[in-house]
């Protein structure tokens, strides 16, 4: 059953290209073993969804996930953080929104080796290289689009939430706590939502379905204001 976005919020994204990233990447070390992290992809798959019924065009880039895939969108399945750029960065260019849901694998390593590594007894063969950083490196030709951040911490959330937000030039950041594991693979979240100017919500925990409504919501209202004010400078 496609869930009702409400009459007020109904066709808020009409016609607008958003594009989304959702899941984990992965970082193989040899064919069968890999760098990863616990993403289920649920939240991004939310947002696209939320986004989708809002009567957004959207375009989903998803690292390897256990979930059914969404209808009514485009869906680029990649498994590497650089596959993800690749994918992002082309469909970045036509993009009216760039909501990054995607838990990105920070390293990889330096060597993949192309047959099973054999267990020789030695453990310091394992040579790491950071990534790139997606949204960080789109923000900079960022132009009149709206960037959308997660940031998922372990402590001193809201710092390093409000770091991110200027960092990566965000129009808005979901901070959650995955102290514990949570947030991860849960069905619900607690989030706050901040924004440039130190304006913050605190929402109260909430299925990812609901709060993937309440953000889409927001990148509705962000996309308007962000197009009143190109036009107010062409004008
Ligand atoms: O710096 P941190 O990884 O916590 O930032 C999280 C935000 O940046 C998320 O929105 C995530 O999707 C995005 N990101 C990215 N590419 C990376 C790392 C994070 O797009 N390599």
């Amino acid at each position: 059953m496609s869930p009702d976005p409400g009459r007020r919020h109904r066709r808020s994204l009409d016609g607008l290209r958003i594009l989304v990233s959702a899941g984990p990447t992965r970082e193989h070390l040899d064919p069968v073993r890999f760098i990863s992290n616990p993403s289920s992809g649920r939240m991004g798959y939310a947002i696209a969804r939320a986004c989708r019924e809002r009567g957004a065009k959207v375009v989903l880039v998803t690292g390897p996930v256990e979930l059914a895939k969404p209808k009514g969108m485009r869906v680029l399945p990649v498994v590497t953080a650089r596959e993800m750029l690749r994918a992002c960065a082309k469909e970045f260019v036509r993009a009216d929104a760039f909501v990054a849901c995607a838990a990105v694998s920070d390293f990889r390593p330096v060597r993949q080796s192309r047959q099973k590594k054999k267990k020789d007894g030695r453990g310091d063969w394992l040579e790491l290289r950071a990534n790139p950083d997606i949204l960080l490196s789109l923000s900079r030709r960022k132009q009149g689009r709206v960037l959308v951040g997660f940031a998922a911490e372990t402590q001193d959330l809201i710092a390093n939430a409000e770091s991110k937000l200027r960092r990566k030039r965000l129009d808005l950041i979901v901070a959650n706590s995955v102290a514990q594991g949570r947030g991860f693979g849960a069905d619900d979240n607690r989030a706050t939502l901040l924004e440039p100017g130190g304006h913050a919500a605190a929402l109260p925990l909430m299925s990812k379905r609901k709060l993937a409504g309440k953000i889409a919501t927001r990148l509705a209202a962000l996309i308007r204001a962000s197009r009143h004010q190109r036009i107010g400078r062409v004008e």
